[in-house]
């Protein structure tokens, strides 16, 4: 179709805003993730949603099939949408990645029953510190005496069929929220009556258990992002990047996990990271992104290669199956032709040549065992001064107090 073409042009232009969610502890910060995932995923129907390291992907596609019922017609330009996975992540809210920060867009989610509480303050204060646009999901709706649950219904009208009472207690609430984020200078009003969005914050009622206004905030973030962030969200060769956090993998040593905001990465690529003893320069050993677990089921381990397998390779790879699922062989790029995908390390990582923005990725590196969270990664090209790169690494570090320990 004319739309799937155009789609496919716009794809190589914008990259996939990135999301991510904050507020006070137990206001269904988790469980509104979850919910936007879908329960089409446990069903076995992921709708190509797929599972980044430290976030979740959202193709366009998806958004636009959960999205239907609202009549936006909506025109999304971006491939997807990328949610950060780990809401109030300690190295999320510590990022000391100088100017941008890693999120395009943001969800302050509220308790409808609580309003406003201490870390929905701090998480604001970060928001417009970072200058992050952001809306606010007001979640548990649910809750409200005398809701009748519309599974994954859009908000106005799972509203409309409560009865008066729970209307009232709704708008009730409501202002008092309002007025509380007044008395923090912010102006906020429902998504639906929002007249001047930018000026003042929209509001997306929400429940995480039920999924009404679910829809309402997937297609909200899309359109918002993509109206009025076109050229952040433009692919640029530079890259951007993140590490969101340092880990020890069986395996692989020390591995940062990242989000990639935007560029590309190399196997192989030239980097700089900013470490508690000083600038870590490495090289890119790998570029690892989740299994995707549910095909593995299906399919069997040749079908993964793009290029083909030889049939005695093809027992070796049975053979080579652990009791646990994992592959124990590896083999050479040669032996198996691949294109730009490997899968190695079978049930766990898939390899990757190269990685286009926006990405959640685990890399792979000599020397990363005192990287440290929260700062961004630079990628040293031929033209690059080196001692520059570690400079503007470590510079990541002076906004940081006490770095933190890392093992
Ligand atoms: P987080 O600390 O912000 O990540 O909060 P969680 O997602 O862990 O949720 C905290 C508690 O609130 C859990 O018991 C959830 O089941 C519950 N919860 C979250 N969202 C909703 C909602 O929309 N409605 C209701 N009734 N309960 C919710």
């Amino acid at each position: 179709s004319t739309s799937g073409s155009q789609d496919k042009k716009a794809e190589g232009n914008l990259r996939s805003p990135i999301c991510c969610i904050m507020g006070h502890v137990d206001t269904g910060k988790t469980k509104l993730l979850d919910c936007i995932r879908g329960t089409n995923v446990q069903e076995g129907e992921a709708g190509g949603i797929t599972q980044q390291i430290g976030a979740t992907y959202f193709p366009a596609e998806n958004i636009r099939e959960r999205t239907r019922e609202l009549k936006a017609d909506a025109k999304l330009n971006v491939p997807g949408l990328l949610v950060i996975d780990t809401p109030g992540h300690e190295s999320f809210t510590n990022l000391r990645s100088r100017g941008s920060g890693l999120c395009d867009i943001a969800i302050l989610v509220v308790d409808i029953m609580h309003g406003l509480e201490q870390q929905t303050i701090e998480s604001l204060n970060l928001l417009r510190m970072r200058n992050t646009e952001f809306m606010v999901a007001l979640n548990k709706v649910d809750r409200l005496y005398g809701w009748k649950s519309h599974r994954n219904e859009p908000i106005v009208k799972a509203l409309k069929r409560q009865t008066k009472d729970v209307q009232n207690e709704f708008k009730m609430r409501l202002i008092q929220i309002i007025t509380q984020f007044k008395e923090q200078g912010l102006n906020t009003e429902l998504y639906y009556k929002n007249k001047e969005m930018g000026e003042t914050h929209s509001i997306v009622p929400t429940s995480a258990i039920s999924g009404e206004g679910v829809p309402d905030l997937l297609l909200l973030l899309v359109q918002w992002a993509q109206k009025t962030m076109i050229e952040k969200l433009t692919f640029s060769n530079e890259v951007q990047c993140t590490v969101l956090e340092v880990k020890v993998v069986e395996g692989h040593g020390t591995t940062i996990d990242v989000v990639l905001v935007n560029g590309i990465l190399h196997e192989g690529d030239q980097v700089v990271v900013c470490g508690m003893q000083g600038p870590i320069v490495t090289t890119i050993r790998a570029l690892l992104t989740p299994h995707p677990m549910k095909e593995l089921r299906v399919k069997k381990p040749w079908d993964f290669y793009q290029g083909s397998v030889p049939l005695e390779m093809r027992s070796s790879l049975l053979t080579g199956l652990r009791p646990s699922g994992q592959l124990c062989l590896s083999f050479s790029d040669a032996a198996v032709g691949y294109e730009d995908m490997l899968a190695s390390d079978w049930g766990t990582y898939l390899h990757h040549k190269e990685i286009k923005a926006a990405q959640g990725i685990k890399i792979t590196a000599q020397g990363l065992e005192y990287a440290i969270a929260g700062t961004g990664l630079y990628v040293v090209g031929p033209d690059d001064d080196l001692e520059e790169i570690k400079r503007s690494a470590m510079e990541d570090m002076e906004s940081v107090g006490t770095p933190i320990c890392i093992p």
